[in-house]
């Protein structure tokens, strides 16, 4: 893991802190430190450094998919299931990426705006 110089990597080996909602043995999720929505977390993979989603391989499909159910299943488990949520992965600059140890972001807890407009 020396390799993820990032604040996640940071996260995962627990040198930083962060509130921690959910973990099984492939996947980390805790709270944004920014919320853009009442409940935003971001699910990370806790074993394997994957800088951005371009730069996965066939071989992390699993893992990705691993994402995105940990998200699915946090959402049920918080009760979000009905009105529903957002989930997205940011890639490199024009999607924002600020921090480059692959995460999805969920978001829930309210009516979500509309994306995807060029700025
Ligand atoms: P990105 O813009 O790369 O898709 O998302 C990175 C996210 O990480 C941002 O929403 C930002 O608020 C969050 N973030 C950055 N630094 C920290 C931190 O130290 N702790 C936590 N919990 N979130 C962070």
């Amino acid at each position: 893991m020396n390799e993820n110089d990032t604040i996640f990597g940071k996260i995962i080996r627990r040198e930083i802190p962060a509130t921690i909602v959910y973990e099984d043995d492939d996947v980390l999720g805790f709270k944004d430190i920014a919320p853009q929505a009442p409940v935003h977390v971001l699910f990370i993979p806790k074993n394997t450094h994957i800088a951005t989603l371009d730069d996965a391989k066939a071989g992390d499909a699993e893992l990705i998919g691993k994402l995105v159910l940990a998200a699915a299943e946090y959402a049920r488990r918080e009760g979000f299931e009905q009105n529903g949520y957002r989930v997205v992965m940011n890639c490199r600059g024009d999607a924002g990426q600020t921090v480059f140890h692959i995460h999805l972001h969920l978001l829930a807890g309210a009516p979500l705006g509309r994306f995807g407009t060029p700025m």
